[in-house]
């Protein structure tokens, strides 16, 4: 599936149980392949990589910080903007208003049609259901049935062969009788045939109406786009309506049809019953393509694991008074694997106010580490027995100065101290003191 697929992708961004580092490269390529999988159009799915790819570049230390979730992050905004952004609602004015439904047979224009129905009588709004749909006898009979279990009137004409008549009756049935929506059922055909298209193209020029939905299955994967693409070009309609998303879901096809014929998804479908009607929202469809629930907690997790267990025994060797400079070291090369030590700073809260008189910059941390690597290991974990002989040998192991020991073992045992202290002020005060 989709979502084991993009799993696996981010699982390449942890590596040894940490997440550090981030081959952009190669995740990326894992979801372009992943999204062309569920349906994506090839080109439509490379776009999206490209600028997902880009935007993951430039925020490099971020990503470092917590790469997995910034990546799904990048990919979900990518999918939603491409998806429209924020949800569109349809047009409803007129008097009456005319909702033209169209599609392919079996697509589901008439289960969505009473559900249309029923989801704009909810708000209260007087809607009339016409059943346009000339060709299968059936048809007529099944709009009836919903229409009833929906509580919303049916127009229909047994007799009469002309889809574009029953809709303009349809129309000064609703004026006469006060409804304020008249919903026109379709007929459809099995694939693109010129006669249908015909018309659905009279229907629509004939009642005007304010609003073209064109009904299309999810499950059927490319096909969904080709067929999308002819009914607009010849309905130019205003809005899609993918149904059966309640399937072995195909959500790519949200994605290809947003993105070649654009135009917004307005609905979505998700079973027969009545009930199973939801307006479309672009980001929770990008979090459905992504499978991206589970991909978000999975990250989480690993996260949350890491910090936690880091964060543990720093608080207890912090708590003792045992904080060395061996644990100095170790957290510097935490932030060092975490990218640029400036952008670090100033994204954890509060550390960018403790260290704003000092001038970080990457190479900030050179001596320090020399000097420490200079110690012995009885040194770092008892800094107080490091007296003037021993501070003039790390100087020269290290090639730094007196001057510069002196600053770090004193910077040190402030920096003990007010851990001590914020200790004793409990946890609260030491937020993101396993980030240092
Ligand atoms: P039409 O030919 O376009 O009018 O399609 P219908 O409304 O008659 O639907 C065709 C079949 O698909 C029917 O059996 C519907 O019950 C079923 N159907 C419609 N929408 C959905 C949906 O969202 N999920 C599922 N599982 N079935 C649906
Ligand atoms: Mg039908």
């Amino acid at each position: 599936s989709l979502s084991s697929k993009i799993d696996k992708a981010l699982k390449t961004l942890k590596g040894q149980g940490k997440i550090t580092e981030i081959n952009v490269a190669s995740t990326v390529k894992e979801i372009r392949k992943a999204l062309i999988d569920a349906d994506v159009n090839y080109k439509v799915a490379k776009s999206v990589t490209d600028s997902i790819r880009e935007k993951a570049l430039g925020r490099e230390v971020l990503i470092a910080v917590s790469p997995g979730q910034l990546l799904v992050k990048i990919v979900s905004e990518e999918l939603t903007e491409l998806m429209g952004g924020t949800k569109e609602d349809i047009n409803t004015k007129g008097d009456p208003a005319v909702i033209l439904i169209a599609g392919l047979q079996g697509s589901g224009k008439t289960t969505f049609s009473a559900k249309l129905a029923s989801f704009l009588k909810k708000q209260n709004k007087n809607v009339l259901l016409a059943a346009c749909d000339i060709y299968r006898p059936a048809a007529i009979d099944q709009l009836k049935v919903l229409g009833e279990q929906v509580g919303v009137e049916v127009y229909s004409e047994p007799e009469n062969k002309n889809a574009v008549q029953i809709a303009k009756n349809a129309i000064e049935h609703a004026k006469k009788n006060n409804k304020k929506i008249v919903i026109v059922d379709t007929a459809g055909r099995l694939a693109i045939d010129e006669q249908m298209m015909k018309e659905i193209e009279e229907v629509k020029a004939s009642v005007k109406p304010s609003e073209t939905l064109f009904v299309v299955d999810s499950m059927t994967g490319q096909d969904a786009v080709n067929t999308a693409k002819t009914f607009n070009e010849r309905l130019n309609f205003d809005g899609v309506v993918l149904t059966k998303l309640d399937g072995d879901t195909r959500g790519g096809a949200a994605l290809s049809i947003r993105a070649v014929v654009d135009k917004p998804i307005k609905f979505i479908s998700t079973g027969e019953k009545m009930e199973a009607l939801d307006l479309f929202y672009p980001d929770r469809m990008a979090q459905r393509i992504l499978g991206m629930g589970d991909v978000i907690s999975l990250v989480e997790r690993a996260q949350q694991v890491f910090d936690e267990e880091e964060a543990k025994k720093l608080n207890q060797k912090i708590r003792k008074n045992q904080f060395s400079f061996d644990d100095f070291l170790a957290q510097i090369q935490q932030i060092k694997k975490m990218g640029s030590i400036k952008d670090l700073v100033g994204m954890i809260p509060g550390m960018n106010k403790m260290m704003k008189d000092i001038d970080i910059d990457d190479n900030a941390f050179k001596p320090i580490e020399a000097i420490i690597r200079a110690m012995t290991l009885e040194e770092r974990e008892n800094p107080d027995i490091i007296n003037g002989s021993r501070r003039k040998r790390i100087a020269d192991g290290s090639g730094t100065t007196i001057q510069q020991v002196n600053n770090l073992i004193k910077q040190f045992s402030d920096m003990r101290k007010l851990m001590k202290n914020m200790n004793k002020m409990g946890k609260k005060g030491m937020p993101n003191m396993n980030a240092f």
